[in-house]
Parts: C-alpha cells; sequence; structure tokens
C-alpha cells in the first residue's frame, strides 16, 4: 500500500554533514510524523549512535525509498511494513541522488541490503560485507555497510541480537574514524 502513505519522508540532517545514514524506508512513526528515523528502528540506530559517541544532529539521515509501504495488520489494528520494490526504489533513486549531490558527504553508511543496493548499484549480502570501508564504488567516495535496525530487533535470539547491535555500533564507529 504505497500510496496510502501519510507523507513523503526526505532526509534531515546539516547540508554539510560528513557522515549519511541511509536506511530503507520510513516506518509507521516517521510517516506520520514526516521525520527519519524516529521510531523503534530509530532508538536502535541511536542507541549505536550513542556507543560509538557519534551526536546525531552532525549526521544527514535518509532511506533509500521515501515512502512508507505498507499493509493492514489481521485485525486492522496495525499497520504492518512491506518491504519496498526494486521498482520503488529506482523510483526514488533521483530523490537520493539528489541529497548526496546536495550534502556531498564523505561517507555513507548504508544499513540494509535495500540500502546498500541503491547506494552501490549492485544486491550486496550484509553479514559478509559489513564493517568494511568501501571506496571507488557507488554514489560516495566511501561506502560502509551494516545492519538495518529493523533486523536487529528481529534477531532470532538475543545473543544475535546483542552481536549485532555491537557490530552496527562498530561500523558507525568506523564511519567516525574514516573521516
Ligand atoms: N527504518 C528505516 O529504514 N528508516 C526509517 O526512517 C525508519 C525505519
Amino acid at each position: 500500500m504505497f500510496g496510502h502513505a501519510t507523507q513523503t519522508v526526505f532526509g534531515e540532517g546539516p547540508a554539510d554533514a560528513e557522515i549519511m545514514i541511509v536506511g530503507e524506508q520510513p516506518g509507521d512513526q516517521e510517516d506520520r510524523e514526516g521525520r527519519p528515523f524516529i521510531g523503534p528502528a530509530g532508538e536502535v540506530l541511536n542507541s549505536a549512535l550513542n556507543s560509538a559517541q557519534l551526536d546525531r544532529e552532525t549526521l544527514y539521515l535518509t532511506n533509500a525509498v521515501k515512502h512508507f509501504k505498507w499493509t493492514p495488520s489481521g485485525d486492522n489494528k496495525a499497520r504492518v511494513h512491506k518491504k519496498a520494490s526494486g521498482e520503488e526504489m529506482h523510483a526514488c533513486k533521483p530523490w537520493l541522488e539528489g541529497e548526496i549531490a546536495r550534502v556531498k558527504p564523505k561517507v555513507i553508511l548504508a544499513l540494509g541490503a535495500t540500502a546498500g543496493t541503491a547506494v552501490l548499484g549492485r544486491l550486496p549480502k550484509i553479514s559478509s560485507e559489513r564493517g568494511k570501508i568501501i571506496e571507488g564504488h557507488g554514489l560516495a567516495p566511501k561506502i560502509i555497510l551494516s545492519w538495518h535496525p529493523a533486523a536487529i530487533l528481529r534477531s532470532s535470539t538475543e545473543n544475535e541480537k546483542r552481536q549485532r547491535l555491537q557490530q552496527l555500533a562498530a561500523d558507525v564507529e568506523l564511519a567516525k574514524n574514516s573521516l
């Protein structure tokens, strides 16, 4: 239900941010308030930023896809996130490219496969490609891939969740130290 999004959610942050973080698409709360990463996934991201001692206010935060795509839950009480299609990602690509052209980040931290695909131009495997600086490919001089916060929340065990969160924090720190 892509057409049922409340509004377009663009990125936010300083126009001269050195680090840009790209997610998949706004979630339920982001759709209501028109700002990226302010719901449960945003809380996970904030905790990784805190661990890495990186001030959120210095970052440009955005998404590969600018609308919340959802389907009603069985009881119709909730709006359940639906993964954006390749077509939707391509439709939104000019907006993402416009943000990147304006901000000119030195490094992009792409969270999850959809963000990774949008900035790298190919589908990455997050589990094996995260945590490295990728140079000379894609939409910024340096690209780092990491877990999407929602994938962290969906971890199958507490142990896996803790490990992925630590890895996200380490990848945020890598982005900070790569400047
Ligand atoms: N998930 C994302 O990928 N982006 C947001 O802004 C919120 C949740």
